[in-house]
C-alpha cells in the first residue's frame, strides 16, 4: 500500500508548466521507443543514465536532457528527484525502472509524477497478487499444484527469485518431481529453501505470444498494440541440437530472455485476446484501483485445443514492445503506421494535457 497520497504528487503536478512537460525514463528496457515516440507527440525528453551505459542513447541522440548516475537505483535520490521535477518530467515506469527503483521506494519516497498507476506494480511482482488479478475474472491460467503428490500430468518447476528461469524443469510424476530435485541439490543448483519455495504449474506444450495492450483511461478502451514471442536462452540454443545429443549432454537450460521476435496470431484467436484484455482491466479496475492505465501485457501460450493460457503479466509497459517501436500489424489496424507503445503513451498524456485531465493519469 503507498504511502504517498495522491494530492502530494498533484501539487508537484499543479506547480509544472503544462506547455513544458518532459518525458522522462530510466536509460534501460524500453526507453529508446518511450523517448522516440515522446519527441515524435512533440514532447522534450531526458534519460537518467547510469554512467559508463549511455552509448546507445547518445549514438541513437535518444533525448534532450541526460541526467547521469553512479548507479541505476539513484534515480530515488532526493537531488535526482528535485531535478525532474524541475524539468516538468513525468516518468515512465518500466521493467528495469521498478527493478531498480525499488518497489518500496516508488510507493514512499518517489515524488515525482509517473504515467500508470504506481499501486499495481507490487501486484504484477507477486506471484499471488498476480494470480488474483487473473482468476478474479476466471482467465484461464495453467493449473496450480500445491502438492507435487498431486501432479498428475507434465508440470513445469518455478523457483522464486529472477534468476531468468535458471532451473527450471519440467516432471511428469511425483518420482520424476523428486528425483530432479535431488539431482538438483546435489549439483548446487537450489537449496534446501527453494524447494520449499517451488511454484510447480501445468505444462503448457504450446506456443508462446506476448500480447501488448494499452488501456486508455481517457476512453475507457482496450486497444491491442503489438505481440512478439520470446528469444530465450539458453533454451532456444539447446533446441537446436538433435533430441538424442541433448540427452547425451545433460545440460541444465535456462530462460533467460535474450530478446524478441513480433509475431502475430491466427485472426480467430482475437476475440480471446480482447476478451482476456477487458477481463484483465476489470479486475484491476476493481482489486487494484484505479486499475490499469496504460500500457500492460499478457503473456501466453497457445495450445492445440487453441486455448489462450496466461502464465505471467505485466502491468506496465513490457519488453517486448521493443519488437515494434515503427508500429506493429496491430497497432496499424487502430492507428496506422508508426505508433510505438511510447508513442502511444505520448499520446496519451498529450490528449490528457489538452482536455485539462492530467492528473487523471499520473500517480
Ligand atoms: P517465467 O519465469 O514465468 O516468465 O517463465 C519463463 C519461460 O518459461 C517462459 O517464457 C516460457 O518459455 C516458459 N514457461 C513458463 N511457464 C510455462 C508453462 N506453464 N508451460 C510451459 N512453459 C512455460
Amino acid at each position: 500500500m503507498s504511502n504517498l497520497k495522491k494530492e502530494e504528487i498533484n501539487d508537484v503536478l499543479n506547480r509544472y508548466d503544462k506547455d513544458g512537460i518532459t518525458i522522462a525514463t530510466l536509460g534501460s528496457h524500453t526507453s529508446l521507443h518511450i523517448l522516440n515516440g515522446a519527441k515524435e507527440e512533440g514532447f522534450k525528453t531526458a534519460v537518467v543514465c547510469e554512467k559508463g551505459r549511455e552509448t546507445p542513447y547518445k549514438r541513437f541522440n535518444a533525448a534532450d536532457e541526460y541526467i547521469l548516475i553512479d548507479k541505476f537505483s539513484d534515480i530515488v535520490n532526493s537531488d535526482i528527484q528535485k531535478k525532474l521535477q524541475s524539468l516538468n518530467s513525468i516518468v515512465i515506469p518500466h521493467g528495469s525502472f521498478v527493478a531498480y527503483a525499488g518497489l518500496d521506494e516508488i510507493e514512499n519516497d518517489f515524488i515525482v509524477p509517473m504515467y500508470g498507476n504506481r499501486e499495481i506494480l507490487r501486484w504484477e511482482a507477486e506471484r499471488d497478487l498476480e494470480r488474483k488479478l487473473l482468476v478474479e475474472k476466471n482467465i484461464r491460467i495453467p493449473k496450480k499444484y500445491d502438492n507435487p503428490k498431486d501432479i498428475d500430468r507434465s508440470v513445469i518447476v518455478k523457483f522464486p527469485g529472477a534468476r531468468g528461469g535458471r532451473g527450471y524443469f519440467v516432471a511428469s510424476s511425483h518420482d520424476e518431481f523428486n528425483r530432479k530435485i535431488n539431482n538438483m541439490k546435489s549439483r548446487g543448483w537450489i537449496k534446501d529453501s527453494d524447494v520449499e519455495q517451488t511454484h510447480i504449474e501445468e505444462y503448457v506444450a504450446g506456443c508462446n505470444y506476448c500480447i501488448h495492450y494499452f488501456y486508455s483511461q481517457l476512453n475507457d478502451e482496450v486497444e491491442l498494440m503489438g505481440m512478439d514471442s520470446r528469444y530465450e536462452s539458453s533454451i532456444d540454443g539447446l533446441v537446436r541440437i538433435p533430441a538424442k545429443d541433448q540427452l547425451d549432454i545433460n545440460f541444465d537450460p535456462s530462460y533467460l530472455i535474450t530478446g524478441n521476435h513480433p509475431v502475430v496470431m491466427r485472426e480467430s484467436l482475437l476475440t480471446q485476446v480482447f476478451d482476456i484484455g477487458d477481463k484483465l482491466v476489470k479486475s484491476a479496475n476493481k482489486l487494484v484501483p484505479p486499475g490499469l492505465n496504460g500500457p500492460f501485457c499478457m503473456q501466453t501460450l497457445v495450445n492445440d485445443d487453441l486455448e489462450v493460457i496466461v502464465f505471467e503479466i505485466s502491468a506496465r509497459i513490457d519488453g517486448g514492445t521493443n519488437s515494434f517501436m515503427n508500429g506493429s500489424s496491430y497497432s496499424y489496424l487502430k492507428h496506422g503506421p508508426g505508433m510505438s507503445m511510447g508513442r502511444r503513451i505520448a499520446l496519451e498524456i498529450k490528449t490528457a494535457i489538452e482536455k485539462r485531465e492530467l492528473s487523471k493519469i499520473i500517480t
